[in-house]
Protein backbone atom coordinates (compact mmCIF):
# COMPACT_ATOMS: atom_id res chain seq x y z
CA UNK A 1 0.00 0.00 0.00
CA UNK A 2 0.97 3.44 -0.72
CA UNK A 3 1.48 5.72 2.00
CA UNK A 4 0.75 9.63 0.99
CA UNK A 5 1.37 12.51 3.08
CA UNK A 6 0.78 16.39 2.45
CA UNK A 7 0.24 19.56 4.55
CA UNK A 8 -0.95 22.68 3.88
CA UNK A 9 0.40 26.11 2.75
CA UNK A 10 2.05 27.26 5.92
CA UNK A 11 2.95 23.87 7.28
CA UNK A 12 0.92 23.98 10.47
CA UNK A 13 -1.26 21.29 9.31
CA UNK A 14 0.11 17.95 8.01
CA UNK A 15 -1.43 14.44 7.40
CA UNK A 16 -1.11 11.23 5.92
CA UNK A 17 -3.18 8.98 4.13
CA UNK A 18 -2.81 5.31 4.43
CA UNK A 19 -5.38 3.51 2.57
CA UNK A 20 -5.71 3.49 -1.28
CA UNK A 21 -8.38 6.30 -2.37
CA UNK A 22 -11.57 4.86 -2.76
CA UNK A 23 -11.49 7.47 -5.41
CA UNK A 24 -10.51 10.38 -7.61
CA UNK A 25 -12.32 13.09 -9.10
CA UNK A 26 -12.21 16.80 -10.39
CA UNK A 27 -15.31 18.23 -8.32
CA UNK A 28 -16.96 21.36 -10.85
CA UNK A 29 -19.60 22.21 -8.26
CA UNK A 30 -19.80 25.64 -7.65
CA UNK A 31 -18.90 25.49 -3.60
CA UNK A 32 -15.53 23.76 -5.03
CA UNK A 33 -14.89 26.94 -7.55
CA UNK A 34 -15.06 29.38 -4.54
CA UNK A 35 -12.73 27.24 -2.87
CA UNK A 36 -10.28 26.89 -5.59
CA UNK A 37 -11.24 29.80 -7.95
CA UNK A 38 -11.26 26.46 -10.32
CA UNK A 39 -12.61 22.75 -10.18
CA UNK A 40 -11.08 21.20 -7.64
CA UNK A 41 -9.45 17.66 -7.47
CA UNK A 42 -10.53 15.55 -5.09
CA UNK A 43 -9.81 11.94 -3.41
CA UNK A 44 -12.08 9.80 -1.21
CA UNK A 45 -10.52 7.69 1.44
CA UNK A 46 -12.03 5.93 4.42
CA UNK A 47 -11.76 8.03 7.52
CA UNK A 48 -10.00 5.51 9.34
CA UNK A 49 -7.20 5.99 6.83
CA UNK A 50 -6.30 9.17 7.38
CA UNK A 51 -4.09 10.70 9.99
CA UNK A 52 -4.28 14.79 11.08
CA UNK A 53 -1.64 16.75 13.03
CA UNK A 54 -2.23 20.13 13.51
CA UNK A 55 -5.61 22.28 14.56
CA UNK A 56 -8.68 22.77 11.99
CA UNK A 57 -11.37 25.38 11.46
CA UNK A 58 -14.80 23.82 10.09
CA UNK A 59 -17.31 25.26 8.16
CA UNK A 60 -20.57 23.34 7.70
CA UNK A 61 -22.46 24.29 4.49
CA UNK A 62 -25.42 22.02 2.31
CA UNK A 63 -23.65 21.20 -0.76
CA UNK A 64 -25.43 21.19 -4.51
CA UNK A 65 -26.14 17.60 -3.72
CA UNK A 66 -28.53 18.38 -1.13
CA UNK A 67 -25.86 16.36 1.39
CA UNK A 68 -24.36 18.80 4.54
CA UNK A 69 -20.32 18.93 4.33
CA UNK A 70 -18.05 20.01 6.59
CA UNK A 71 -15.11 21.66 4.94
CA UNK A 72 -11.83 21.73 7.05
CA UNK A 73 -9.09 24.35 6.68
CA UNK A 74 -6.24 25.58 8.09
CA UNK A 75 -6.64 28.41 10.60
CA UNK A 76 -3.60 30.35 10.13
CA UNK A 77 -3.06 29.85 6.19
CA UNK A 78 -6.71 29.03 5.02
CA UNK A 79 -5.38 26.37 2.93
CA UNK A 80 -8.56 24.00 2.50
CA UNK A 81 -7.90 20.53 3.16
CA UNK A 82 -10.31 18.10 4.04
CA UNK A 83 -14.10 17.62 3.72
CA UNK A 84 -16.50 15.18 4.93
CA UNK A 85 -20.29 14.74 4.03
CA UNK A 86 -23.30 13.56 6.34
CA UNK A 87 -23.90 11.66 3.20
CA UNK A 88 -21.12 9.53 3.90
CA UNK A 89 -19.20 9.33 7.16
CA UNK A 90 -17.02 6.72 6.58
CA UNK A 91 -15.16 8.82 3.89
CA UNK A 92 -13.00 11.81 3.83
CA UNK A 93 -12.71 14.24 1.17
CA UNK A 94 -8.66 15.10 0.54
CA UNK A 95 -7.41 18.16 -1.79
CA UNK A 96 -5.06 16.55 -3.76
CA UNK A 97 -2.89 19.83 -3.98
CA UNK A 98 -1.85 19.61 -0.59
CA UNK A 99 -0.51 16.35 -1.11
CA UNK A 100 3.60 15.85 -1.50
CA UNK A 101 3.35 14.00 -4.45
CA UNK A 102 0.05 15.26 -6.05
CA UNK A 103 1.04 13.20 -9.48
CA UNK A 104 0.50 10.06 -7.13
CA UNK A 105 -3.04 10.14 -8.02
CA UNK A 106 -5.13 10.36 -11.28
CA UNK A 107 -8.46 11.70 -11.48
CA UNK A 108 -10.48 9.14 -13.16
CA UNK A 109 -13.77 11.53 -13.87
CA UNK A 110 -15.34 15.10 -13.67
CA UNK A 111 -18.06 15.12 -11.56
CA UNK A 112 -20.56 18.09 -10.91
CA UNK A 113 -19.66 19.31 -14.94
CA UNK A 114 -22.85 20.79 -15.95
CA UNK A 115 -21.99 23.48 -13.10
CA UNK A 116 -18.56 24.10 -15.38
CA UNK A 117 -17.75 27.28 -16.68
CA UNK A 118 -17.57 26.99 -20.44
CA UNK A 119 -14.07 28.27 -20.32
CA UNK A 120 -13.03 25.04 -17.87
CA UNK A 121 -10.18 22.44 -19.59
CA UNK A 122 -12.24 19.20 -18.41
CA UNK A 123 -9.86 16.07 -19.80
CA UNK A 124 -12.58 14.50 -23.01
CA UNK A 125 -10.19 10.77 -21.22
CA UNK A 126 -12.34 11.17 -18.38
CA UNK A 127 -15.77 10.51 -17.26
CA UNK A 128 -18.27 12.57 -17.35
CA UNK A 129 -20.82 13.42 -14.79
CA UNK A 130 -23.12 16.13 -14.94
CA UNK A 131 -24.09 16.18 -11.16
CA UNK A 132 -23.20 14.17 -8.14
CA UNK A 133 -21.94 10.80 -8.88
CA UNK A 134 -22.64 7.45 -7.45
CA UNK A 135 -20.88 6.45 -4.57
CA UNK A 136 -17.67 4.93 -5.11
CA UNK A 137 -18.29 1.37 -4.81
CA UNK A 138 -16.13 0.06 -1.73
CA UNK A 139 -12.52 -1.12 -2.07
CA UNK A 140 -12.13 -5.62 -0.28
CA UNK A 141 -10.61 -3.81 2.51
CA UNK A 142 -13.09 -1.07 3.29
CA UNK A 143 -16.49 -0.10 3.91
CA UNK A 144 -16.91 -2.60 7.07
CA UNK A 145 -18.65 0.87 8.63
ZN1 LIG B 1 -1.59 26.41 7.15
ZN1 LIG C 1 -17.34 20.22 -5.40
Amino acid sequence: MTERTGRCLCGAVSFKIVAEPLATRVCWCRDCQHLAANGSVNVLVPTDGLTISGALAEYTKTADSGNVVTRQFCPNCGTQLFAKSTARPQLRVVRTGNLDEPSSIQPSMNIWAASAPSWACLDPALERVEQQPLAPKPSPNAGQA
